[in-house]
This record gives structure tokens, sequence and C-alpha cells, in this order.
């Protein structure tokens, strides 16, 4: 369970977050709707721990993590801009947060190929990411952000830039997707329909 409590994060002399609070069941897909501006980046990151929150808590599972740093948070995130790494390959895209967790190379191997797999690209470990079209690009993505078997996955917009159709396909693959993993999820989209198909509930900032 991810469970974020009063958070409260200033910018200067901006309130972004107001003492917001949001709960998402084991298992569960929350969109995460609101205006531009609103703080629905900014509350992504502090569950990441990019951003650290001026009060309040963030519990993932059993434990309080909101000191915990990124990298032993078990925190996946799917960005707008997949940022994949430009000089790594696809396969070393896809096996980079299991290398920083030191898993072994024959273990990383087979890890990556399942979850390219998961997304539909099986046999791409080789591929150039500067060759990906646009939704390959977002497959890989998530293939990486969902190959260390994260206890939480983060998507901030994952679908902008794509074509009406593309969004379409890929927005009904990606959430069977989640639900096959059963990945616990906040999905953030300005997009109320896309809210409503890959979300188990739609949550509007203005009211957290
Ligand atoms: P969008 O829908 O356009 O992506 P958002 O809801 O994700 O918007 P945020 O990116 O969280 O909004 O930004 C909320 C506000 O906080 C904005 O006014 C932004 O300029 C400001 N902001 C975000 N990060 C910082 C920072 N590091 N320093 C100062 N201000 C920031
Ligand atoms: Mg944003």
């Amino acid at each position: 369970m991810l469970d974020v409590a009063d958070v409260s994060v200033v910018f200067g002399d901006t309130t972004v977050l107001d003492e917001v609070s949001l709960r998402v069941a084991d298992g569960e897909i929350v969109a995460l709707l609101g205006p531009s501006g609103s703080g629905k980046s900014t509350l992504l990151r502090v569950v990441a721990g990019l951003v650290p929150p001026d009060s309040g808590t963030v519990r993932i599972g059993d434990a309080d993590v909101t000191h915990v740093p990124t990298h032993r948070r078990a925190v996946g995130m799917v960005f707008q801009d997949e940022q994949l790494f430009p000089h790594l390959s696809v396969g070393d895209n896809v096996g980079y947060g299991l290398k920083m967790q030191r898993m072994p190379g024959g273990e990383r191997t087979r890890r990556v190929s399942e979850f390219l797999e998961v997304v539909g690209l099986p046999g791409f470990e080789g591929r150039d990411v500067g060759d990906l079209s646009g939704g390959e690009a977002k497959r890989v993505a998530v293939a990486r952000s969902l190959a260390p078997h994260p206890k939480v996955l983060l998507l901030d917009e994952p679908l902008t830039g794509l074509d009406r159709e593309l969004h379409d396909r890929l927005m009904v693959e990606i959430a069977a997707i989640l639900r096959r993993v059963g990945t616990t999820a906040v999905w953030v989209t300005h997009d109320a329909d896309e809210a409503a198909t890959v979300a188990d509930r739609t949550v509007h900032l203005g009211d957290l």
C-alpha cells in the first residue's frame, strides 16, 4: 500500500501541495487528475523521493520512507518523455535498475527478456533506443520501470505525444500489463477518458 499523509510542499512563497493525503491499496491503479501547475508531478516526485516534503509522511507497505533515498524506495517511474538512456541498448535500459540492485548478469538477462516480452517487444534487447518508434519507446520505458518489481509505479502523463490511435491502443495495453503484473500505481493524466479506462479510481488533486 502507498500512504501519503498530509504532505505539503512549498517552493519559495508558493504552497504547491497543501496537506495532501492519498492512499492506494495493493494492486490498485489510481488516476490523478488536476489542472496544469496544480502539483501532480510534484506529488509523484515526493513519492519517488526526488522532492523532500516540507511536512507530512510517505509510507510504502509497512515502512515510513519519507527520509529514505529514491534508490531504496522500490518505486518505478514512467515519465512523459520516456527519458531512456540514449547511449544504452534497449536491453541495458531495461536492465539498468537491476544492475543498480546488483542483480547477477544471468538473472538480469532473464528478467530483461521476461519484461520485454511482457510489453510485447520480445527480442528487442540489442536494439538501439534511437531507432525505436514512439510507441516502442513507451513500451521500453514501461518494461524498464517494471523489471525491478517496484512496490509502487508512478506514471506521469505516460502517453503524451502519441497520435490518437496509438494513444488509445497503448492506454489499454499498458493498463492490462499493470493489472497482469498486479502493480500498485498512480497514473497522472489530463484526460478524463484515459483516467476512466486505465484506473480503478480517479482522484482530483484539488480534492486531496
Ligand atoms: P502539468 O500538468 O503542467 O504537468 P503539474 O500539476 O504536474 O502540471 P507541477 O509540475 O507539479 O505541476 O508544478 C506545480 C507548481 O510548482 C508549478 O507552478 C511549478 O512551476 C512549480 N514547481 C515545480 N517544481 C519546482 C521547483 N523545483 N522549484 C520551484 N517551483 C517548482
Ligand atoms: Mg506534470
